[in-house]
């Protein structure tokens, strides 16, 4: 079971980090691509998760998956 939420959630609920990113999965545009190879860039790319349930966002200070209802 993974928590879910129905909109992207300000901060972290398991660490109350701001830096919630969006997840882009897969071969994201090429202005996406560039956003989230910034450091403060709020979005992130990842590859296919095994499970393949990919998370809406990830918190980039501990890791935290969330997904969206
Ligand atoms: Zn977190």
């Amino acid at each position: 079971m993974h928590p879910e939420f129905k909109k992207k959630p300000k901060v972290c609920p398991r660490c109350q980090s701001t830096a919630l990113k969006d997840v882009y999965v897969g071969l994201p545009p090429e202005d996406i691509m560039k956003l989230a190879e910034m450091k403060t860039s709020a979005v992130t790319i990842v590859g296919c998760f095994f499970d393949s349930q990919n998370p809406s966002w990830v918190c980039q200070s501990c890791g935290y998956k969330l997904f969206k209802s």
